[in-house]
């Protein structure tokens, strides 16, 4: 897969790194949505439908309210805009997508954040009703809630500093301080697969980078995706390395309550939409696209 797709990403975004710095303050053309990676966005159309009462679909369409857990601190995914302090990101755009399938105005949805260790319990103890949060679909959480999509496949991947060149993959793991969020499928794997590796893990990516920039530890790893926005974030201009190979498949899907087969349908239905309608992709484009990132084709969502 995913060497070329990542090489795909590193040509695009980190060029764009220099020259969002290269260009100060003076941005505008490159981020007029005024966010995070955030592009033009715009609230998709509010649908008009009738549901079956007793469903969720119909509890929530007449609420005229949903919670959605997000990220608030990944670049282009899930983030936090400096500008709007409103989370932007392609996650975000998903949310909406599925808010305005169910009749709700982008004023009745709740944005919640989660950290990877919480998902499931916001979804077991109804914090949220959804959670769109670069979360793969993976059997042992299916043991407890339930997932749509997948909606895009990221693969896990390695940040590693600009001059660090003993880091090539997940080979060189060995002795290596490597940090992920707690409860994330990265952590684990490190854990599994790559017993000589050190991890060391936190909340969230941003405690890792920041970790990373300090010296304190060798490597990041998760999504290449979320990799490739810090990477892109001209804060850390020339500060990092994407390794760029990839040694998983990060299926995202959107979580909800487990057993609740209807409403897994209509959000299974809403993604396939999207991908007919073209909103997948224009979310995509005003989002991880604005960095220069092309959309793949969307993945096939699994009925399982
Ligand atoms: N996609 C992986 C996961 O769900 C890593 C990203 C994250 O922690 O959100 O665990």
């Amino acid at each position: 897969m995913t060497t070329r797709r990542l090489r795909l990403l590193l040509c695009l975004l980190l060029p764009l790194a220099f020259l969002l710095a290269a260009c100060g303050d003076d941005d505008e053309g490159l981020d007029s949505g005024g966010g995070d990676g955030g592009g033009e966005t715009t609230d998709p159309e509010v649908a008009d439908t009738e549901f079956d009462d007793g469903t969720t679909m119909a509890e929530l369409s007449e609420a005229g309210a949903i919670k959605i857990g997000v990220k608030y601190d990944q670049p282009g995914l899930g983030a936090v805009s400096l500008d709007s302090e409103e989370p932007e990101g392609f996650d975000i755009e998903i949310g909406k997508l599925v808010a305005a399938q169910l009749g709700i105005e982008p004023d009745g949805i709740e944005f919640i954040e989660t950290v990877s260790a919480n998902r499931e319990t916001f979804i077991e103890n109804g914090t949220v009703d959804i959670v769109v949060a670069t979360y793969t679909i993976n059997d042992e959480r299916k043991e407890v809630i339930d997932f749509a999509g997948p909606y895009y496949v990221a693969g896990q991947d390695l940040l590693v500093g600009a001059d660090d060149d003993s880091i090539n993959g997940p080979d060189d793991l060995a002795g290596k301080r490597v940090c992920a969020a707690s409860g994330s499928t990265p952590i684990e794997r490190i854990r599994e697969d790559y017993p000589d590796a050190e991890p060391v893990e936190f909340d969230t990516y941003t405690e890792c980078v920041d970790q990373l920039l300090a010296g304190q530890i060798d490597a990041v790893s998760t999504d290449d995706i979320i990799l490739a926005g810090y990477a892109a974030d001209p804060q850390y201009e020339g500060e990092f390395r994407l390794v760029g190979e990839t040694f998983s498949d990060e299926p995202y899907g959107i979580g909800l309550e487990k057993g609740d087969d209807e409403f897994r349908s209509f959000l299974n239905d809403t993604l396939e939409e999207s991908y007919e309608d073209g909103t997948w992709e224009s979310s995509f484009d005003a989002t991880l696209g604005a960095s220069g990132v092309e959309a793949p084709e969307p993945p096939e969502v699994d009925r399982y």
